[in-house]
């Protein structure tokens, strides 16, 4: 039997309900053990190499009620919904790049630290606190950083399509929106889930509202707007169509109940 055999085993013999599908995971740079539930309802056990399987078997037995809770709600969702949970190394993309996070004592509510975890990867430090209080400092986060990445990346097109004046804003736009141009105001609001998407996907939504932006004469999406869209980016209906995918997949901002 191999190491993650041995796991398995340790897992199928507590008698968990048999509709759960339980996944290990040996993960050589973790130090404690963890419990995901992806969306979709599969759990999977995060051991670090060497662990004892009775303790594995332990750690997992004393999670019952809680998996029960998470299991049954992530069932209920959408198959690809992302939903995270609060704890050391759970991944959160940014403007394209992955972070972990990494819980800490004091300093800011949620910042990025720059210097490379030993997983190669960058960490969303986050000050420990209530879950909501920490979901609402992440998600200020994207906010912030998603405003400044639309403006410095809005002003080329801004120069290119003859755009003046035009302001910015990062919000929360529920679930059928990725952005909005408000032609009264003339501001571009963009969903701040849209920048955990991959960056061809964020520039397609940018450069949507951009195009609406130049004020294009007839219907809001007619043909005036697409010649714009396609003159701004000649590939635009190809990341559209990887944004009608990656949405599926998109952090809502939805968090596990602890
Ligand atoms: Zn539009």
């Amino acid at each position: 039997m191999t190491e993650q055999d041995v796991y398995e085993v340790a897992i199928a013999e507590l008698g968990l309900p048999a509709e759960w599908t339980i996944t290990v995971a040996i993960r050589p740079r973790r130090r404690l053990l963890a419990i995901e539930v992806q969306p979709g309802g599969v759990v999977t056990v995060l051991i670090p190499p060497g662990t004892d399987p009775g303790k594995v078997a332990d750690y997992v037995r004393r999670q019952r009620a809680w998996l029960t809770t998470n299991v049954d709600r992530a069932a209920h969702l959408a198959p690809a919904f992302t939903v995270k949970r609060w704890v050391d190394g759970e991944r959160f993309d940014l403007l394209g790049t992955q972070y972990d996070l990494r819980l800490v004592e004091g300093g800011p509510a949620a910042c990025i630290q720059r210097d490379p975890l030993p997983s190669g990867r960058q960490s969303l430090q986050v000050r420990r606190a209530q879950p909501e209080v920490m979901r609402r400092a992440v998600i200020g986060l994207y906010r912030e950083h998603g405003l400044a990445w639309a403006r410095e990346h809005g002003l080329p097109y801004e120069l290119r399509g003859g755009i003046q004046q035009l302001r910015y804003e990062v919000r929360d736009l529920g679930r059928r929106r990725w952005g909005i141009y408000n032609h009264a105001k003339h501001l571009v609001t963009l969903h701040w889930p849209l920048f955990g998407l991959p960056i061809e996907v964020i520039e397609y939504v940018l450069v949507h509202e951009l195009a609406h932006a130049t004020r294009p004469g007839g219907r809001p999406h007619g043909p005036t707007w697409r010649w714009q869209v396609a003159a701004f980016m000649p590939d635009w209906r190809d990341r559209q169509a990887d944004l009608a995918i990656a949405g599926h997949r998109a952090w809502m901002g939805e968090c596990h109940q602890p």
